[in-house]
């Protein structure tokens, strides 16, 4: 390229991104300027970012366009380039467990970044030590130490190499319908062979066993000792979430405690989703009285506002990485932004009270769903949860498809995707108003009655 053209081009770049700030200064666009952002959106993702999107996204409206651009949010609520309101139902698979950009998370982040946006790497960066100390008094049983990440599937890769390092052991049991993430050795847990395919082999050393199958369970843990492949540890999202909203059986997740102690086995906790009050306790494992010995992190952690995640550890298995810190590092986590945003997120779930009332909402609206889909059988199998992680099961795909279609035509996000609706996911933030959820159950009656089993 001669320098000429390149200098015009950077010039149209230019341009275009200082175009681009000015609307993200602005505090109200006008029709205009929506009508340009949705153009250059979809045009963004169809050239640039993946066509695919365009196909497979929920947000689909009535007629098929794939208009439907985010623009802000507040409370439980988002709303598109054209001011159109949404509840969010889906909450972003559970990252709103204290609402949308909650006033005390951005305030904290935005304080900490009038100081300090990322730490030097080299001296000791206080609010890292801080959290930790918080996640240590917060987390079930001994848990106490602390490793920071940016997201979920970093969380399960420290809980990986840190169970593998603490028991010098490689192999790893793992459950049917479990999610764990998308990175190689978080995948190698994750049970959706569409998913994983491809990408075989993952990490050696593998092993899925039914969800909720004690008996398989052990038999799994019997063979790995009589063939020399001791378990390292045992990993499972104690309610699955991407799986569909399963429940483990009475008795379940305490047996497994069991077996990993019979054989030495760690215990690893993804709640990843659970976590941070969405079952009605601050973590899953509460509910079931059971203490893992690694605790994985994220989504809800940062509140919302930032991407943060985190594991909390036994001292007794933290410390194989005492000697050397370095054995697994990340430039970003734990970085004081997202520091300061779990902070605040925590303070909020406890003085707020936001995991009770997530058991509280979550029980009414499990219940007023359920009134609304009596007479519905033919379409809805089941509708299933705890706390403010609700699943509506249908018999079809197509028609979790069509409902979830209709709800968000009239202003109610829920999850489910042309590919993916057989169980369409409710998890809103735990702040959402009774009036919200009845709106939510009312919405949800009106489609079901439309929609053709
Ligand atoms: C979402 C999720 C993950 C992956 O988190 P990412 O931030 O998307 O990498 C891992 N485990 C569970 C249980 C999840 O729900």
């Amino acid at each position: 390229m001669s320098i000429d053209i390149n200098n015009r081009q950077n010039q149209k770049v230019s341009e275009y991104i200082n175009k681009v700030l000015d609307l993200i200064e602005k505090e109200e666009i006008n029709e205009a300027e929506a009508s340009w952002i949705t153009k250059e959106t979809v045009d963004g993702f169809r050239e640039h970012v993946n066509p695919g999107f365009l196909e497979y996204r929920k947000t689909v409206t009535e007629g098929g366009q794939f208009a439907a651009v985010e623009w802000s949010d507040n409370g439980s609520c988002f709303k598109d380039v054209n001011g159109k309101e949404y509840i969010d139902c889906l909450g972003g698979f559970g990252i709103y467990n204290v609402g949308h950009r909650n006033p005390k998370v951005v305030k904290a982040v935005t304080d900490q970044l009038k100081r300090q946006a990322l730490h030097s790497q080299d001296l000791l960066d206080p609010l890292r030590a801080m959290l930790a100390k918080i996640l240590a008094d917060i987390t079930p049983g001994d848990l106490k130490y602390a490793f920071f990440t940016n997201s979920g599937t970093e969380s399960v890769e420290a809980a990986l190499k840190l169970a593998k390092m603490y028991s010098e052991r490689t192999t790893f049991i793992s459950t049917t319908r479990a999610f764990h993430g998308k990175s190689l050795g978080s995948l190698s847990g994750t049970a959706k062979g569409m998913f994983r395919k491809p990408f075989l082999p993952l990490i050696p050393g593998f092993r899925h066993v039914p969800f909720g199958d004690i008996d398989m369970m052990q038999k799994t843990f019997e063979v790995c000792a009589a063939v020399g492949e001791d378990v390292a540890a045992v990993i499972l999202e104690p309610i699955q979430g991407e799986g569909g909203i399963i429940l483990p059986p009475e008795g379940y997740l305490k047996q497994v405690r069991e077996l990993c102690d019979q054989y030495g086995s760690l215990l690893i906790f993804d709640e990843v989703q659970t976590g941070m009050g969405r079952t009605g306790k601050m973590f899953a494992a509460e509910l079931y009285d059971v203490v893992p010995d690694i605790i994985c992190l994220a989504k809800a952690f940062g509140g919302g506002v930032m991407p943060a995640g985190a594991i909390v550890a036994k001292e007794e298995v933290f410390k194989s990485w005492f000697p050397n810190p370095f054995m697994h590092t990340t430039t970003f986590g734990g970085n004081p932004l997202a520091c300061a945003a779990a902070i605040a997120t925590i303070g909020v779930l406890i003085e707020d009270h936001l995991p009770e009332r997530a058991g509280e909402v979550g029980a009414y609206f499990l219940e007023e769903l359920k009134k609304a889909s009596k007479g519905h059988e033919d379409k809805v199998q089941e509708i299933r949860g705890q706390g403010l992680m609700i699943g509506i099961e249908f018999h079809q795909d197509e028609i979790g498809y069509e409902v979830s279609k209709g709800m968000f035509d009239r202003g109610v996000l829920v999850a489910g995707t042309l590919i993916n609706s057989k169980t369409i996911r409710i998890e809103p933030a735990l702040t959402i108003a009774y009036e919200e959820v009845d709106k939510v159950v009312s919405t949800f009656k009106e489609v079901l009655g439309q929609v053709k089993a």
